[in-house]
């Protein structure tokens, strides 16, 4: 859990190539769209891509069940150099979170997953993590159409 300078496009892309050696990503189109330039942190390399693996396997649980072949998902990144953050948004086309649900998802042992296909505790350590990293965590979804998890953590070298 050291800190270290972390390229937060090198991190993701590591992470989907791992999901995928593991065949956790093998039927899902899973994309990845970044900037040119690198997205500096100082983060526990350990600790994010722990994020990326509980939020992109969601993600991609999501999108299994929708048949139609448009279904995949998307890691959007950029920086917002005013605000000095850098953004990672993980997006699916997957089956959404009905409203009523939404505010249990970060409970722990809340799953809507059959006994031993989900936990429930992805979510609580993403939001530990992001909390403990400085950063805030957004969810946005529609039941039948898909949801975004979005993080955003303070980029290397900007202030406070
Ligand atoms: P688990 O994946 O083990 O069920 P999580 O804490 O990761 O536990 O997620 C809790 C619940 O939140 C899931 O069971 C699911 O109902 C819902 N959820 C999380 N991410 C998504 C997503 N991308 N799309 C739809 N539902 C989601
Ligand atoms: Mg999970």
């Amino acid at each position: 859990t050291r800190v270290e300078r972390v390229d937060l496009r090198e991190l993701v892309a590591g992470t989907l190539a791992m999901l995928r050696t593991a065949g956790r990503i093998k039927h899902v189109k899973v994309s990845l769209s970044a900037p040119e330039s690198p997205l500096w942190l100082e983060v526990s390399r350990t600790r994010v891509e722990q994020v990326l693996l509980n939020l992109v396997s969601n993600a991609a649980d999501a999108v299994e069940p929708v048949r139609d072949r448009t279904a995949e998902v998307c890691v959007r990144l950029h920086e917002d150099m005013t605000a000095g953050l850098v953004c990672c948004r993980v997006e699916d086309t997957g089956v959404g979170i009905p409203e009523d649900k939404l505010s249990n998802i970060f409970e722990p042992w809340f799953t809507t997953k059959s006994p031993g296909r989900g936990t429930g505790l992805g979510l609580p350590v993403v939001r530990t993590i992001i909390q403990e990293c400085g950063g805030d965590l957004l969810v946005e979804s529609q039941e039948g159409k898909g949801s975004a998890f979005t993080f955003r953590l303070r980029a290397a070298g900007s202030p406070a």
